[in-house]
């Protein structure tokens, strides 16, 4: 596992001093129980893999585990709630603020020019509206390569609030007769990648945008790109919560600087007084544990303010009707129900879900690491593989290297369809390029990794689980 103790160097003296050697300090004068602090903490909780179910319910707890420790995101309240919940928590790192940059628009653009598309926040990551504006340009300079797809709207835009958007697709391939339907029946076999879920993970929609480049810039010049657009249908969502992206670009442009760890949509609606912003609490439903597959198991929680807020019904939210609703369009169900039936050999598709950090494949099931899906063993060797060409990331059921959860997206397409699903957690732990807000240049960095992984999936769409096989490359 990553040694951590590193992360002492990034505290703060003051923090460090108090809390390093006595556990915690209650009375620390300028510790995180300090009045007026309101920066953000990540904090260790030694042993916490073995604490019993629900002990660490309704805590932001981090994509990320030390042997034993957990790690969990907050404030200062939240140090003196673990404390007194007898959960010793440790300082792992103190997290500095974001600079300001200057306001920029909410809501969908009524217009996607070229101007919008040079909108960008926090040193470079682009805004929703950027990402929407780049598919129509994407779309407009390679018209044989690529088609923008709407496939629905956010919960704003759904319930007819302001600042709300559409939820866009783009389909990627040499296009011939067909291409890009939007049924089940592709000739080519088909790659799905979705970003930006969860709203904070800034990295996975620059990972998205920069995928859709690569492809569509390098047809006809790199060998890889090429053989993949001539023989897959690739589709890809960049922003698959924009209104929490959108929240989240007003944390860091102006607006309240809590919302710079908006996980979840907007949906505030749930809770009976208004939830406060920040690390380790926020409004909305966390659509990844929204889906219908074993919806409300480990790792959810009924309480609208928690970061894993699971919703009052499985697939209430828009954004998730939206994106099963293409992911039922395009891929055919290869899976008996069950949650050992395998699907069927022959079957072609691939889905991975882009998520941040801790450096980790990770493949169903996510609702029990103790139980092994029909295809575990192929999900395993192809994780193994993406997960070297990551460098030498860890990967796993997520019960088997971090911990339950339940209602994922990667679950609910394997469970509904058998489509093979991954979720990536891009991004290490610690270090100048940890955690959910990086510096704008660690992306190329992280590039490096992801797009080997990327056309990995892509050619492993052909035959997931050894069928008949096309390969990419
Ligand atoms: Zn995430």
């Amino acid at each position: 596992m990553k040694a951590k103790s590193i992360h002492w160097a990034a505290v703060a003296a003051t923090a460090a001093a108090v809390l390093a050697g006595t556990g915690y300090g209650m009375a620390a004068p300028a510790g995180p129980s300090a009045v007026g602090d309101d920066r953000a903490y990540v904090y260790r909780i030694p042993g916490g893999a073995h604490l019993p179910p629900g002990r660490l319910a309704g805590l932001d707890l981090l994509e990320d585990r030390d042997g034993d420790d957990l790690f969990v995101l907050g404030d200062a309240a939240t140090a003196l709630h673990l404390n007194s919940a007898g959960l010793r928590p440790k300082v792992e790192q103190r997290l500095a603020p974001a600079a300001w940059e200057p306001p920029r628009r909410s809501g969908q653009a009524p217009a996607l020019t070229a101007a919008v598309a040079e909108e960008t926040y926090y040193g470079g990551y682009r805004t929703v509206n950027a990402q929407y504006a780049h598919l129509d340009q994407v779309a407009s300079d390679h018209a044989s390569l690529a088609t923008v797809v709407d496939i629905g709207d956010s919960w704003r835009k759904s319930t007819g609030r302001p600042g709300g958007y559409d939820l866009k697709a783009i389909c990627l391939t040499k296009k011939q007769s067909g291409s890009c339907r939007l049924t089940p029946d592709s000739t080519r076999p088909r790659f799905l990648v979705q970003a930006q879920v969860h709203a904070r993970e800034l990295t996975t929609g620059e990972m998205a945008y920069r995928w859709i480049d690569y492809l569509t810039d390098g047809y006809g010049s790199d060998a890889t790109a090429t053989k993949i657009l001539d023989t897959r249908e690739v589709w890809v969502v960049p922003v698959g919560n924009p209104d929490g992206v959108d929240m989240v670009q007003q944390g860091f442009t102006g607006g309240p600087t809590g919302q710079q760890w908006h996980r979840k949509n907007a949906n505030h609606t749930h809770a009976a007084a208004t939830c406060a912003e920040g690390p380790g609490t926020g409004s909305g439903i966390d659509l990844n544990r929204n889906n219908n597959s074993h919806w409300g198991g480990a790792g959810t929680s009924s309480h609208p303010c928690d970061p894993v807020y699971k919703g009052r019904s499985a697939d209430s939210e828009s954004e998730n009707k939206a994106l099963q609703g293409l992911y039922r369009k395009l891929f055919p169900d290869t899976r008996a129900t069950g949650d050992t039936a395998a699907a069927a050999s022959g079957t072609r598709g691939m889905f991975v879900t882009l998520h941040s950090y801790s450096d980790m494949v990770l493949f169903p099931w996510g609702f029990d690491g103790d139980t092994a899906s029909g295809n575990d063993a192929a999900l395993r060797a192809m994780g193994k593989e993406m997960a070297r060409l990551a460098g030498g990331w860890e990967y796993g059921r997520p019960g088997e290297i971090l911990y339950d959860a339940s209602g994922g997206h990667d679950d609910w397409i394997y469970d509904q369809l058998g489509v093979p699903a991954f979720t990536w957690e891009i991004g290490p732990s610690s270090g100048g390029c940890g955690g959910f807000h990086p510096a704008y240049s660690c992306q190329n960095g992280f590039w490096n990794k992801v797009r080997p992984m990327l056309t990995y999936a892509a050619g492993k769409a052909g035959s997931p689980y050894g069928g008949a096989t096309s390969p990419v490359g």
